[in-house]
């Protein structure tokens, strides 16, 4: 069987660390050539070594010195910077993890889909801000954008290529946080240990926080859109805490397809990865009798408001997709830092989009101009009001 070749952009974080395992439990199937990170210099150069990549990538240049020292002798290249970082991206492998977390994951991923490679797409904030410039890209391309977030997955699995007026509606499915339960009043108060420990996934701090502000799921509708073609009001948004359904599709009959599975990132990674087959994981099985029950509920849009700005932002149609998620990044480092309270961070968002202009993007540079705009403008804020 010849292997799949395959690079991981984020090798070093929560999904490109679960992607790894995968690929290092099957190493008859997976060719590695390409890893990338951006200041975990050791992790990089260890998962070069364990998987024989050829070229690893770190961000940060001044550390380029001592992956060059880490990886001597190996046969793997140490490579630093924007054209190194877009060759792991679109160079030999065919098959490529978009795991970088936020905007500056952009780049890589668009050279990817530009050479019609098959991406595997957690990065959401690459979707999120330029969805519509990237799935133009992919159609004349010819890319393949497999969903790796446990939500899109899901509905990918459930679709299987059903015919878009199949479909009455998509229903995401979220845990609804560490704060589902909480008042205004108390979630004012915490902390970022406290928002970061998610009840189900174990994730990067960035996607915890989004998390716990549900920021997370108002970018996932967002990307939802973008992958299946759905306008806002087919698709709907369902708490469900115990995260064993991880969405569902209904169709025009009425009948509903649902995707279950323990909350375990290594199964949607394993069905991008081996797709169209499948292939074993160490998630564990799913025991719906241990579990005994499933609980669903409204979300609260008075406690979590970035439920609404994201959904104003998809339907807004412009720009204002690219200040929502620059403007969240920017007041989630500075929540992560101690600068800003919780319930800031939704403000911060809010007062961004009514003071950004956010003309329709047409290019990446387009689409990186609003964004640095949109973070000066909440650098300019955090200062001004000092939390
Ligand atoms: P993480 O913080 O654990 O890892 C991020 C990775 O990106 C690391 O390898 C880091 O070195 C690299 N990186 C960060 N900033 C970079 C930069 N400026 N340039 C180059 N590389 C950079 O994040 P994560 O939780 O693995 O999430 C990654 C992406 O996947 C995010 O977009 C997130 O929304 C999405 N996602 C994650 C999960 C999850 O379970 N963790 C689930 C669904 C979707
Ligand atoms: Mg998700």
């Amino acid at each position: 069987m010849n292997r799949r070749t395959i690079s991981i952009l984020g090798a070093t974080g929560s999904v490109g660390t679960s992607t790894l395992d995968l690929v290092e439990r099957s190493p008859e199937r997976f060719e590695v050539i390409g890893l990338t990170a951006a200041t975990n210099v050791a992790a990089l150069a260890d998962a070069a070594r364990r998987t024989n990549a050829r070229l690893a990538v770190i961000d940060d240049a001044s550390l380029l010195p001592e992956l060059e020292q880490r990886l001597a002798g190996i046969g793997c290249r140490a490579a630093t910077g924007r054209e190194a970082l877009s060759e792991a991206a679109a160079g030999e492998a065919e098959w490529v993890m978009a795991a970088i977390v936020g905007c500056a994951g952009l780049e890589p991923v668009m050279a990817a889909v530009e050479a019609g490679r098959t991406v595997a797409l957690a990065n959401k904030e690459a979707l999120v801000t330029a969805g519509a410039l990237m799935t133009d890209a992919a159609r004349r391309s010819g890319a393949t954008i497999l969903p790796v977030d446990s939500e899109h997955n899901a509905i990918f699995q459930c679709l299987a290529g059903s015919r878009l007026e199949d479909i009455a509606r998509i229903i995401l499915t979220a845990s609804g946080g560490p704060f589902r339960t909480r008042s205004l009043a108390d979630m004012a108060a915490m902390t970022c240990a406290q928002a970061v420990a998610h009840p189900n996934w174990s994730m990067g701090a960035k996607i915890s926080v989004d998390s716990a502000t549900m920021m997370n799921k108002g970018l996932e509708l967002i990307e939802a859109h973008h992958l299946f073609g759905l306008p806002s009001e087919r698709i709907d948004i369902l708490v469900h805490p115990q995260s064993v359904i991880h969405s569902m599709v209904e169709f025009v009959d009425h009948s509903t397809l649902a995707q279950l599975g323990s909350p375990d990132m290594r199964i949607p990674i394993a069905h991008t990865l081996a797709y169209p087959e499948r292939i074993a994981t160490p998630a564990e099985p799913l025991d719906l009798a241990r579990i005994g029950k499933l609980e669903f509920e409204q979300p609260d849009p008075t406690r979590f408001p970035a439920l609404r700005l994201a959904r104003q932002a998809l339907e807004a149609g412009g720009g204002e997709a690219i200040v929502l998620n620059a403007a969240n990044e920017v007041a989630v480092a500075a929540f992560l830092a101690g600068r800003i309270g919780f319930l800031a961070i939704a403000q911060l968002v809010e007062q961004a989009i009514a003071q950004t202009a956010a003309p329709t993007p047409r290019s990446i540079a387009d689409v990186l101009d609003i964004d640095r705009a949109a973070r000066d403008s909440v650098e300019r804020m955090m200062t001004a009001v000092p939390a």
